[in-house]
This record gives C-alpha cells, sequence and structure tokens, in this order.
C-alpha cells in the first residue's frame, strides 16, 4: 500500500508535508514549519498525527514541534541536534529505520546544512524527504558543515534511484534556477529553468523534483563537470562542488 503525501506552502517559502501510510491510516509530518498551518491540514483532511520527524534543528523545521505534540500527543523522530531546541522522543541516524504503519523511512545522513541534518528514504514508495539539503536546481547553504561533507551528503542522494520522487523544504526554485543558468549550460536546463518560471507565474509549486530531474539539471550535483568553468578544474569533486557552492552564495540574479 502506498504512501500518501500531502504538501501545502507555509511561512514565506516553507512546504510543509503530512505523509500517510494508506495501510493504516498512520500519518506523520516532515518538520515542523509552522505548527498552525500543520493543525489546519491535518483538520481539513480529518488525519490523526502519528509522529513528527524532523531533518534538521532549524526553528522553520523543528519550531513547531511543541505546539504540534501537545495538540496532536504525536511522537517526535529526529537527530540528536534538534535537542538543541526542543526534546526528542526518538533519536536517529545513519541507516536507522522508522516506520510509520506498513511504511518503513531509512535515515540517510546528510550533514552539511547543519551537521546533524538527515533525509528520510521511503524506497518501497520511492520518496525521499530532504529538508534543506536538496533543493530543486539547488542545495542547502553550508552554515555548519563543510563542503567536503555536503557533497558526500549530496552524492548519497544521488544514487537513490533516479525516479525517486523527492520533497525539498523550500520553494527556492525560480532564484535557484537563475544561477544554474549563470554557471552551467546542460542541455536539459533551459527547458526545465522555462517550466519553473512559468510555473512560478501562475502560482504552482516546483517542489517535488526526482533524483533523475536533479542530477541532469542541478548545477551542484553536476559540479564536478563545471568544475574547469568555476575554476576548479583537475581538482578533486568537492572542490569543484565548493566553487559552485561559493558563487552561488555571493550571486546577484
Ligand atoms: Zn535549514
Ligand atoms: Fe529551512
Amino acid at each position: 500500500m502506498p504512501l500518501t503525501v500531502h504538501q501545502f506552502p507555509c511561512l514565506s517559502d516553507n512546504y510543509g508535508f503530512l505523509a500517510r501510510d494508506e495501510a493504516t491510516g498512520q500519518v506523520a509530518c516532515i518538520d515542523t514549519p509552522d505548527a498552525a498551518a500543520i493543525l489546519r491540514e491535518l483538520d481539513k483532511l480529518g488525519w490523526t498525527l502519528s509522529m513528527i520527524l524532523n531533518t534538521h534543528w532549524h526553528a522553520d523545521h523543528a519550531g513547531g514541534n511543541a505546539e504540534v505534540q501537545t495538540a496532536t500527543g504525536c511522537r517526535i523522530v529526529g537527530p540528536a541536534e534538534v535537542t538543541r531546541i526542543a526534546p526528542l522522543d526518538r533519536e536517529v541516524g545513519h541507516g536507522d529505520r522508522v516506520s510509520l504503519g506498513e511504511t518503513t523511512f531509512e535515515v540517510i545522513e546528510v550533514g552539511g546544512h547543519t551537521l546533524g541534518h538527515i533525509a528520510y528514504h521511503d524506497a518501497a514508495d520511492h520518496i525521499a524527504f530532504v529538508g534543506d539539503t536538496l533543493f530543486v536546481m539547488g542545495c542547502g547553504r553550508l552554515f555548519e558543515g563543510q563542503p567536503e561533507q555536503m557533497w558526500t551528503s549530496l552524492q548519497r542522494l544521488a544514487a537513490l534511484p533516479d525516479d525517486t520522487t523527492v520533497y525539498c523544504a523550500h520553494e527556492y526554485t525560480a532564484a535557484n534556477a537563475r544561477f544554474a543558468l549563470s554557471v552551467d549550460d546542460a542541455p536539459a536546463l533551459k527547458a526545465r529553468a522555462e517550466q519553473v518560471f512559468a510555473a512560478r507565474e501562475r502560482g504552482e509549486p516546483t517542489v517535488p523534483t526526482t533524483i533523475g530531474q536533479e542530477k541532469a539539471t542541478n548545477p551542484f550535483l553536476r559540479a564536478p563537470l563545471l568544475a574547469a568553468h568555476v575554476g576548479a578544474a583537475g581538482q578533486p569533486d568537492h572542490f569543484a562542488f565548493a566553487a559552485v557552492r561559493q558563487a552561488k552564495d555571493v550571486f546577484k540574479g
């Protein structure tokens, strides 16, 4: 039985996600950007929350934990770093499995944006929740980690099957596409950027994406191919990644 994902915008550019295991009706909420919005969506759908799955400790991901738990009595699962701002019922790390009814999420360590950032992969349904690690045509800023750690994390996600549906936590895609066009001439990029700009003009989300689409058009995943263009020719792959990340950090598009 599949996992049904309900996605909704909240705060200025976050997405909230409710995931329902259809076999049992159990529901997980991936991160808690906006407690009021999460409780409203649960109410609208008539779904009962079983657990919160946190990806990292930032307030726009775990800041609503207490309010959502108080309102629903759900359990909270996440990486140890979340305890910097709120308690957890279960700490998880790389390779751990989390059950939601008949659905199993495998935890993938994807540090870099924060040191302890994790992603949740439901292999049976080809779905991954990646928080602020991988964005559509982008990746998270390195607030805590080093480029080598983030590059390793992105490679872990890139190794998932191409048809994996990837739920990113922010709608940053139009800005990411403008940057991508400035550093990369991937054959698939121009057409995709046009689709993205049109979708955003219509007010439509560009999330989710897929691993296959990102491998074709995301300049961070394609960094080794762009090495010469970003001044990292002949350097290890994570140097090329660091150069692309640096270029994005100063890009004024
Ligand atoms: Zn974050
Ligand atoms: Fe965030």
